[in-house]
């Protein structure tokens, strides 16, 4: 494993302590506690963040639903244009956004790029609102002389709760579609890493939305229990956890809210004996420890099929050693840190239990060093000889570890996944056009790649799981998001 040793400077080494952002000013939030938030890479402090009470929640729902007033009001057209202007302001502040993004999350500069690119990706499609938002209708579709049409229209507020590992492009899954569309927005992004999205209501307040019409409020796990049962709230956007999506999707649905919830994920690579090993490794290698293996999309548990075991193991074991841990703000660095202390002792704690059951330490990132940074380090990491029983293979690890196994025939391999109760991506690897198939059909996933470690849909497409790893109905961008933001109306008209 090579080692990154130079120190590089930080955007911004400090933002002292997070204001929300409502109603178009900046506001210090009544909160009385704090927390601090970390650079994963070097452990220092660089903002402590306001856990913002029911009463902050209520003044940017009050703002909002002030705003909702006259925005509503706003035809399509002149709503989508501040989304042009709030592209040309992303873009041109492209590389900042994405340099805080690795100084608060951990992940690699080109990794935290590829992030501000699919957000900037949702406001480009979101900008496409008057087409997007169209209704239909039927000369005569009630009866002679009788005419019937369509209308979407929007519901008030939303909120948007996020995790972690996506500090920029997880709201923006959801935002531009709920604004575009005549709603106004409460952005909660994690408190583990809001330093992104303050940048982001900089350029939103530049770009010129009017007050109000989107609002960050900064908090946690209270914060969100304040959003879930405010009477002016029409739906909530959530991704994070499986047990707290559980919980959001209940509570949300209790109080009368919209809800889409999506939840965690233990994604399985399938390798098949016909699959061409020289042209996947990289591909596979970059799933499992991409952003340290904190993507809901990442490559968990590598499942051989066939006699294809020994080949890929040791591929991919001298593939995944190679990789170059550091600080992501070194454009070398190929793997960041996780993203706290408390999540690099959890990833640790399940690479031992893995060890305990049975499986074979192939590759041991428990005691990696990057010198010069105290942060929060694991090493990519191996499980040999995992058998599907083991926590290693059913349970959401969210670090940098592959669960390596070996089944005889693909329909076990698919077994294994049916029987897991995430289903967020699959992956096969193979030149058989059958064994795809089979593959396509039998998942039950929601993103499946075929020959593709990361089955990422762009802003255009939907994007979500199945089973525990999503609650609800419509997913996140494209059409299902219009859909979600609005409500449908049917007119029927006759001129007697
Ligand atoms: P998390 O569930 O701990 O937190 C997500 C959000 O919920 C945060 O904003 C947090 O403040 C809030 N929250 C935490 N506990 C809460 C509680 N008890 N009640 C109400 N709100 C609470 O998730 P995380 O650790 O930030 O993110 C990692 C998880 O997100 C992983 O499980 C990952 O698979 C999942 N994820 C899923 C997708 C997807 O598309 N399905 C995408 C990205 C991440």
């Amino acid at each position: 494993m090579v080692r990154a040793t130079k120190l590089l400077p930080e955007v911004k080494s400090h933002y002292g302590d997070l204001q929300n952002y409502v109603g178009g000013a900046w506001r210090t939030p009544h909160a009385t506690e704090w927390i601090e938030d970390t650079n994963p890479a070097t452990g220092r402090v660089i903002a402590r963040v306001p856990l913002s009470t029911k009463e902050d929640v209520d003044v940017a729902v009050q703002e909002a639903l002030r705003a909702w007033d006259v925005w509503r009001e706003t035809p399509p057209l002149n709503r989508a244009r501040y989304f042009f202007t709030l592209r040309d302001l992303m873009e041109r502040h492209f590389e900042d956004l994405s340099r805080v993004v690795v100084q608060d999350m951990g992940k690699t500069i080109d990794e935290a790029r590829g992030e501000v690119r699919r957000a900037i990706e949702n406001v480009e499609v979101a900008a496409g609102i008057p087409s997007l938002m169209m209704g239909y209708n039927l000369e005569d579709g009630a009866g002679a002389g009788i005419d019937e049409e369509v209308l979407y229209q929007p519901l008030g507020v939303f909120a948007g709760i996020s995790p972690f590992n996506f500090p920029v492009m997880v709201q923006f899954w959801f935002w531009p579609y709920a604004v575009a569309t005549g709603n106004c927005w409460i952005a909660k992004p994690s408190e583990q890493d809001p330093t992104a999205m303050q940048l982001v209501m900089d350029l939103v307040q530049r770009a010129g939305f009017p007050a109000g019409v989107v609002n960050l409020v900064h908090g946690a796990k209270d914060t969100v229990g304040a959003i879930l049962e405010h009477p002016g709230i029409a739906g909530v956007s959530f991704v994070g956890s499986s047990a707290v999506a559980t919980q959001i999707y209940a509570k949300a649905a209790a109080s009368g809210k919209r809800v889409q919830a999506g939840g965690g994920a233990k994604n399985v690579l399938v390798v098949m004996g016909d699959a061409k090993l020289d042209k996947i490794v990289s591909n596979m290698v970059s799933s499992c420890y991409g952003c340290a293996g904190e993507r809901c999309l990442a490559g968990s548990v590598v499942v051989g099929v066939g006699d294809v075991h020994e080949k890929l193991r040791h591929a991919f074991s001298s593939a995944a050693a190679a990789l170059k841990v550091g600080y992501g703000l070194d454009e070398t660095v190929q793997m960041g840190p996780v993203i706290s202390e408390a999540h690099r002792d959890r990833v640790v704690d399940f690479i031992d239990r893995g060890e305990q059951e049975g499986a074979k330490v192939a590759l041991d990132g428990r005691t990696v060093q990057v010198p010069g940074y105290d942060g929060y380090f694991v090493g990519p990491t191996i499980l040999d000889d995992v058998r599907p029983d083991m926590s290693v293979a059913r349970q959401e690890i969210f670090g940098p570890v592959a669960n390596l196994l070996a089944v005889d025939a693909l329909e076990e391999a698919i077994d294994v996944m049916n029987a897991s109760p995430y289903g967020n991506a699959a992956t096969i690897y193979t030149s058989s056009g059958k064994h795809a198939r089979d593959f396509r059909r039998g998942v039950r996933a929601g993103n499946i790649g075929i020959n593709v470690g990361v089955a990422a849909p762009m802003a255009y497409f939907p994007f979500g799981g199945m089973k525990d790893s999503f609650f609800g109905d419509l997913h996140p961008q494209s059409r299902d998001a219009i859909r979600f933001f609005t409500e449908s109306k049917v007119v029927i008209t006759r001129w007697p």
